[in-house]
């Protein structure tokens, strides 16, 4: 506990300092805790000394953590298949993974059925990696023209992942470049689409991202381990 506390302290001076680099305050910026590798007494203590964003990348193990401690709110980070949409719309707070206008369409259908707006991010492959998903930079302004046609949809920003093995400021360049898209975009009419978030930054990268602007950081190893 005490650990687990001083760790969350740090991170939390480490984005304090960031978020002033890039002109902000660190209260412009979330912390989701990422708790997919611990158990829900983990989550539990971390909720316990503040956290109230948590990150899981499996929708089994969303709900299971969301039932144990609803008061906190539930992200969905991780790649969702179309047939398990149904486990997290109207549960996660936020889908981050939204990687493909099938997916989208799928995602608008369930939030339809359950008669609500579903919040969610536009996951864009800025690396190029083969096996990163996401749609790809050039494709974003088409993707937001085309929202409206799916109506319980809110998009809210923009998610990317850094390759795995990159640290620190190998990232700069793919943060820096998401972050660019969002400003040319940010200005331009597209229905249901507020483009309010940058969710980028893991606990290799975080501090990066904040410099480039991420208002939401996913951290599991720095805070969990
Ligand atoms: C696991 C995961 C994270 C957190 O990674 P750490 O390196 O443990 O901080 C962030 N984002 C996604 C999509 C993840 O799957």
């Amino acid at each position: 506990m005490e650990e687990l506390r001083s760790r969350m302290i740090e991170i939390q001076q480490r984005i304090d300092r960031a978020a002033r680099i890039s002109g902000r305050s660190g209260q412009d910026v979330t912390l989701i805790a990422v708790s997919k590798t611990v158990d829900v007494d983990r989550a539990q203590a971390a909720f316990n000394l503040g956290i109230r964003d948590f990150g899981e990348n499996r929708t089994q193990e969303l709900n299971r953590k969301l039932q144990a401690i609803p008061q906190a709110n539930w992200h969905m980070i991780g790649r969702l298949q179309t047939n398990k949409v149904k486990e997290v719309v109207g549960k996660a707070a936020l889908i981050h993974s939204m990687d493909s206008w099938h997916l989208a369409r799928e995602i608008n259908k369930r939030a339809q059925y359950l008669q609500i707006e579903m919040p969610v991010l536009l996951q864009v492959n800025i690396s190029g990696e083969e096996q990163k998903t996401g749609v790809e930079p050039g494709e974003v302004r088409a993707f937001l023209d085309s929202v409206g046609e799916l109506q319980a949809l809110r998009v809210y920003g923009f998610m990317t992942m850094a390759p795995l093995s990159y640290e620190g400021e190998e990232s700069r360049p793919i943060f820096a470049e998401l972050a660019n898209l969002k400003a040319q975009l940010e200005g331009k009419s597209f229905k249901q689409v507020d483009l309010k978030y940058l969710s980028m930054g893991m606990s290799q990268d975080y501090e990066v991202a904040v410099e480039e602007g991420a208002n939401m950081v996913r951290i599991g190893s720095a805070i969990f381990t």
